[in-house]
């Protein structure tokens, strides 16, 4: 416990507070309670203890820091109260040590400061599995020797279309197969049988619309689906194919392709993909028997 005068002054120390600061009642009668607190404290105490005591004449449960008689720090909580005394007006305090709060603040500081650690740690471990799952499905939809959509990949944008389309809308679909491709495997090897797939597929892709999908359907079977191409567009596209096959270079000499085209108008069905894979499909079969290197219309 202490008195002291409305500015501070010490008047009256009890000897349990002594124990805390040090020295004798009589050492410290006069000077300032500043001197009994960290600069922190002191600054706190001026501009927000006195004012607050004066104004509404006591002060509950404020946490300062006094300097102890070692010259530690002292952690304690305050409550204070101006009184009119026989002497004149007086601040009595009362301080208890507050040690435990201090150190159950400083764990709580502690802690939120790992929990936000951890919340950055888990944020940024989810934005690496959210990529790690774009590119995980980026490839289970990819052939990974052309870099070509697959079939998965053309299973999902017919599906798609047979949602979005009008009903109105057409679509067309070739099938193309390279011609005598074991050919040129077995005469030059599985290498270079490669190298043409990747350079076929290559030149199909740089000549496909953003609409169009090309995709590796086989092991050098393609196929292109055209959304909105009637006959005539789609035969101009088989056309290009065939342009196509013609510039790969490969040590076999002219690499040439059957081409099977489909066309069908919007509907909706799960069959409709594979009724024109077969259409196509069955019309590859006849290209080939045509002597091949032509494109051949599924009626
Ligand atoms: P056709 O004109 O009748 O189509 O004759 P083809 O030789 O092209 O057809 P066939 O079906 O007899 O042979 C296709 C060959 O393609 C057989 C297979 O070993 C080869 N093949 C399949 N996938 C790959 C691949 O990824 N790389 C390579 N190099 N060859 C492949
Ligand atoms: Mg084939
Ligand atoms: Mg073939």
């Amino acid at each position: 416990m202490m008195i002291t005068d409305p500015e501070g002054h010490i008047v009256r120390i009890n000897r349990e507070f002594l124990v805390l600061i040090g020295g004798t009642e009589a050492f410290w009668l006069g000077h300032s309670m500043d001197e009994l607190l960290t600069p922190a404290s002191r600054i706190f105490s001026q501009t927000h203890l006195f004012p607050t005591l004066h104004h509404a004449k006591s002060a509950r449960e404020v946490f300062l820091h006094l300097r102890g008689v070692g010259g530690e720090t002292v952690p304690v909580m305050v409550n204070a109260v101006s009184k009119r005394l026989e002497t004149g007006d007086h601040i009595v305090w009362a301080f208890f040590v507050a040690r435990e709060r201090s150190r159950f603040e400083g764990e709580l500081i502690k802690a939120r400061a790992e929990a936000q650690g951890l919340a950055q740690r888990l944020a940024a471990s989810n934005e690496q599995v959210e990529l790690q799952n774009r590119q995980l499905s980026e490839l289970s939809l990819s052939d990974p020797l052309t870099g070509l959509k697959n079939r998965r990949a053309l299973e999902l944008t017919v599906q798609e279309w047979q949602r979005t389309a009008s009903r109105q809308s057409s679509v067309s679909l070739l099938m193309v197969d390279v011609d005598y491709f074991k050919r040129i495997n077995d005469a030059h090897g599985h290498p270079e049988g490669d190298r043409v797939l990747v350079n076929f597929a290559r030149q199909l892709q740089a000549g496909a619309r953003g609409s169009d999908l090309v995709a590796r359907y086989g092991g050098e079977e393609f196929v292109l689906w055209l959304p909105d191409a009637d006959a005539e567009a789609a035969a101009r596209i088989a056309e290009r194919v065939h342009k196509c096959a013609r510039r790969v270079r490969s040590l076999a000499g002219p690499v040439t392709v059957s081409v099977g085209l489909a066309c069908a108008v919007h509907q909706t069905g799960a069959d409709f993909l594979a009724r024109l894979l077969k259409r196509s499909d069955e019309a590859v079969y006849r290209a080939k028997a045509l002597g091949r290197n032509c494109t051949v219309v599924s009626d």
